[in-house]
């Protein structure tokens, strides 16, 4: 699984950061910041509902890159 985050996006909400804090953190300016982009499928359930909580739709998730 890979993540990315749309910082231009980000409304500071936090919503991410209590659903899976150890992939999102927050800056001082409470935009989102990205702390694992390619987490572990044990993290999997937590980012998607990250993705889905995010009232600007700045998470993407998609599935690995090949190699
Ligand atoms: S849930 Fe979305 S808007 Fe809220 S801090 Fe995370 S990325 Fe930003």
């Amino acid at each position: 699984m890979r993540v990315q985050v749309d910082r231009e996006k980000c409304l500071g909400s936090g919503l991410c950061l209590l659903k899976a804090p150890t992939v999102f953190d927050q800056d001082d300016e409470g935009l989102v910041l990205l702390l694992e982009a390619q987490p572990g499928t044990s993290a999997e359930e937590a980012v998607r509902n990250a993705e889905k909580s995010c009232p600007a739709e700045a998470i993407t998730v998609s599935p690995p890159a090949a190699n």
